[in-house]
């Protein structure tokens, strides 16, 4: 694995963590019951289908926290396999550039656009 992957594997990693982190801190100060509920499901789950639990939740905090693990997520299995950094829509690699300023970036510049 190059210098550039592994950083940016980090990169990936220390987001989910800070992602994990941040979705029970706001569970923990939730008082309505249906978010404790949700504490206890999620602690039950692998950090793999957090995802498909929290993007039902309409609450912000929860919706856009769980898409971006989402996306990490991805991105962390795509290295896994040796996809990483092709776009998904013309299947080119993705410029580095892109990539540093989001590791889970999953379209070239131009199909960005
Ligand atoms: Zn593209």
């Amino acid at each position: 694995m190059s210098i550039q992957l592994n950083q940016l594997r980090t990169r990936l990693l220390d987001e989910q963590q800070q992602l994990q982190q941040q979705i029970q801190d706001f569970l923990n100060q939730q008082d309505r019951a249906e978010f404790q509920q949700l504490r206890l499901q999620l602690m039950q789950l692998s950090l793999a289908r957090w995802p498909e639990v929290l993007l039902h939740w309409h609450t912000p905090e929860l919706s856009v926290s769980g898409k971006r693990l989402e996306a990490v997520q991805a991105a962390l299995s795509q290295m896994e396999m040796g996809l990483y950094g092709i776009c998904c829509d013309c299947e080119l690699i993705i410029e580095n550039q892109r990539l540093e300023q989001d590791p889970a970036e999953q379209r070239c510049g131009q199909c960005a656009d």
